[in-house]
């Protein structure tokens, strides 16, 4: 079933564990390669694009949760579909800096280039390039530059340039610009892209220009949203250089000039700086943004990479995953890190989108993938930033009630998809109906909860969601006399896209009953530990006495199916009744087979898209035996076609538990890929995050055995047989456990706090500050116990 298993390109990405290097100008790679240099801190990012905005693919410059409203059209409407979507927004363009030299203008697409490097440097955070370009005239001149979107301070980035004629003097001109061009990506059928917004979403609202320095403040017409952003430049140079600026009301434009003399650099130093927000004037927008940039001035090009490399560091430190023996695996994993820190680094008051802030596609969205696939990451690694979107979900409860009220219900639905809190997806049927989202956020949080300690925040915030999401349950699911009386929840559509509104998804029902099991929990600890506390949530919530009991009794008659004649959980109660899909007779280049099939086709047929049974197995692993993961893994993993990007992962982990280590490891290689090898020919429109978040969970989890859903830390490490070790770090609680696990066992350290508490296998081990380490030999492969 895996179609596209190829290989990142070598020829393109030589095998290093710290960097992805181009070497070679390739036209056809600029888009992907917009992507794979794409530069972000959560909050602010620019793609990959050349300096001399061409050739161009998409060359974003995003800012988290910056959006734009926008009418969604239907052919033919029905009560409660969501008539307003959002986009996320492309903001001016400041990465622009053109070169002439003796009147040629460089361009990569044709020069001639003696030297070509373009490399994304993961230890620092950076994206360098080095050019000998051989000019026309004969002469050298050699361009270098360097840029990175700040994590020391997030509405900051800086490049710089330096350029050196090598063999004579050259007459330069450097035009550098900030442009408000506006470039969404055109309409498309493919309903994974997002929809193209009309020009001039951005409305200039006034500007302040003087010598190196352009400031800019534009809004959105329908969202409110006001836009601060602006450039700075400094310039180091032997020669002398003029300067002039120009700039309109979209676009600012800087003129240097120098008679260059050889071997002498002339280096500039460009300063960007975004803010945006949602009630302060355009001229507070444009102050705020000329502070940014007065500071990064002062302080230098230097002194802020020093600062931003310092906060990189941190992140490797807290987050880096080591693999022995493996350097191409080890390659593809750093730079799958390195995309969890630019999608989550500086994020606060938002979420992170399915595409992080690497490009377009899903409009900047922020779907279930945040909270199922990116924050058992973030949660073990910075529970602050985990903590901060898991807030960014309570921020958004009202519009759930609403949202909940709309639909007949009572309690809370968040929305599927969102940047503002409103449902932003128009065909229900894969969206709307994907109830499971209100479980997948509860389920994120106590993982947070039970990592962290941090009862504060469950009793402040989560006790809330809990009491909504439960009573959406309740009131969602039925007492069914078909069933003996157990409770059903019908008309909904599982993780699977390829099966829709279906009665008893086991997924579903799975994640409510714990839902509704951890909300009668927490109300019921909130009234005996904090009675003021309790009280505060009756009156906030309107909590009646009688409702814990009713939640409890729903959880308790819970019907999961089961079938017995293959001693698995049928996907829903329709499932294992539907032909299966003809596998054999489907030509590889109908895959995704949403682009080529009407979805009635694949929905009367046993044809998954995604890990949706197993993905309950992996979430709630100890509520089955290996047995039964193994019975249910061998049924629907054949059927599984992966079109989703949010499968293998979760099957590789899956596939490690269950003694399965070849599939394992081929499915870990599938995740890793996923987007340097671009498997789903799509890597151009962004990173695909939950299948990065994933594949974190396929090392942690899968390899390294990690096992926390029944709330305790246990580990059964698998390491892959063809690798000598794999490392990794969690934080639990305050304290730091570092887990070296290989051929010959594992060695457990703690790094930080004072003492652990965890289990290797069976048995049950605490690390203190006095005694920090202990070994266990390698224990019997798992189909021992299968
Ligand atoms: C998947 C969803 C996912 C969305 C955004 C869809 O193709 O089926 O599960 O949330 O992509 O990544």
């Amino acid at each position: 079933m895996l179609r596209h298993r190829l290989n990142p390109p070598k020829d393109l990405f030589p095998v290093d564990p710290w960097s992805i290097e181009t070497t070679q100008f390739t036209g056809e790679y600029v888009q992907q390669a917009e992507t794979v240099f794409a530069l972000a801190n959560g909050y602010l990012s620019l793609r990959g694009s050349h300096e001399e905005d061409h050739p161009i693919g998409e060359p974003g410059t995003y800012l988290n949760g910056f959006h734009e409203l926008r009418p969604i059209v239907y052919g033919e409407t029905a009560y409660g579909f969501p008539e307003v979507g959002q986009t996320m927004l492309n903001c001016p363009d400041g990465k622009i800096v053109k070169l002439y030299a003796d009147d040629e203008p460089f361009d990569v697409a044709n020069a001639e280039m003696s030297r070509y490097s373009r490399r994304l440097d993961m230890r620092r955070g950076t994206l360098e390039r080095d050019i000998v370009w051989s000019m026309p005239n004969g002469k050298q001149i050699q361009i270098r530059s360097t840029r990175f979107v700040s994590l020391a301070n997030r509405h900051l980035v800086a490049m710089q340039f330096e350029i050196t004629p090598l063999d004579g003097d050259v007459n330069l001109t450097i035009w550098s610009r900030l442009v408000n061009r506006q470039a969404m990506p055109e309409a498309s059928r493919d309903p994974r892209k997002g929809a193209a917004l009309d020009a001039g979403t951005l409305v200039p609202m006034g500007r302040w220009t003087d010598d190196c320095r352009s400031v800019f403040s534009f809004g959105t017409m329908r969202s409110k949203l006001m836009l601060g952003c602006g450039m700075d430049h400094t310039i180091e140079s032997e020669d002398p250089f003029t300067l002039s600026a120009q700039a309109g009301d979209e676009f600012a434009s800087v003129e240097i000039k120098v008679q260059a003399r050889a071997g002498e650099p002339v280096r500039i130093c460009k300063f960007l700086a975004y803010h945006y927000s949602d009630a302060r004037p355009p001229e507070e927008m444009r102050a705020q943004t000329a502070w940014t940039l007065d500071k990064a001035v002062e302080r230098g090009f230097a002194a802020l990479l020093a600062e931003h490399e310092q906060a990189v560091a941190d992140f490797w430190e807290r987050s880096d995953v080591v693999i022995d023996g493996a350097p191409e695996a080890q390659q593809v994993v750093r730079w799958n890190l390195f995309q969890l820190m630019q999608a989550s680094a500086c994020v606060d008051g938002t979420g992170i989108g399915a595409r992080g802030l690497t490009g377009q596609a899903y409009e900047g969205h922020y779907f279930w993938d945040t909270e199922i696939y990116v924050l058992p990451f973030l949660i073990y690694t910075n529970p602050r930033v985990a903590r901060g979107i898991l807030k960014h979900r309570y921020d958004m409860l009202d519009r759930a009630r609403g949202r909940a009220r709309e639909l007949g219900h009572r309690g809370a639905l968040f929305p599927w998809r969102t940047i503002n809190g409103e449902e932003a997806s128009a065909y229900y049927a894969a969206s709307t109906a994907q109830y499971h989202i209100n479980a997948d956020i509860m389920y994120a949080m106590r993982k947070y909860v039970d990592a962290t300690g941090d009862t504060g925040f469950l009793l402040r915030y989560g006790a809330e969601m809990l009491v909504e999401t439960a009573r959406l349950w309740a009131d969602l699911g039925f007492y069914s006399e078909e069933r003996n009386g157990q409770f059903c929840i019908d008309g909904v559509t599982g993780p699977d896209e390829y099966t829709a509104i279906v009665n008893n998804n086991y997924f579903t029902n799975l994640m409510a009953q714990e839902n509704l099991r951890f909300a009668v929990e927490t109300v019921q600890a909130l009234q005996v530990d904090n009675p003021k506390l309790h009280a505060a949530l009756v009156r906030k919530t309107g909590l009646a006495e009688k409702e814990c009991a009713e939640w409890q009794k729903a959880a308790d008659a819970m019907y999961l199916p089961h079938d017995k004649r293959r001693s698995i959980h049928p996907q829903d109660d329709s499932f294992l009744q539907k032909e299966v899909w003809d596998f054999a007779n489907t030509p590889a280049d109908k895959y995704p087979l949403l682009l080529h099939y009407h979805p009635l086709n694949l929905y009367r047929h046993q044809v998954i898209k995604q890990a949706d049974t197993i993905l309950a197995l992996f979430l709630l692993g100890h509520r089955f035996d290996l047995g039964e993961k193994k019975r249910n893994f061998d049924y629907y993993d054949p059927l599984t076609t992966h079109d989703s990007s949010l499968s293998v992962c979760v099957q590789s982990a899956v596939a490690s538990e269950i003694g399965y280590a070849d599939k394992a490891l081929e499915y870990f290689y599938f995740a890793a890929g996923m987007d340097l090898s671009d498997v789903g020919g799509n890597v151009h429109h962004g990173a695909h995050i939950a299948s990065i978040g994933g594949s974190w969970m396929a090392l942690v989890y899968g390899f390294g055995g990690l096992h926390d859903s029944d709330g305790e830390i246990r580990f059964r490490p698998r390491p892959p047989q063809k690798w000598r070790g794999l490392r990794f770090r969690l934080r639990i609680g305050d304290a730091v456990l570092e887990v070296q696990t290989g051929a010959d066992g594992t060695l457990y350290i703690l790094r930080e706090g004072d003492a652990v508490r965890f289990h290797h296998e069976d048995v049950e081990t605490t690390l203190t500050a006095a005694d920090p380490e202990v070994r266990f030999p390698a224990t019997a492969r798992a189909e021992a116990f299968v």
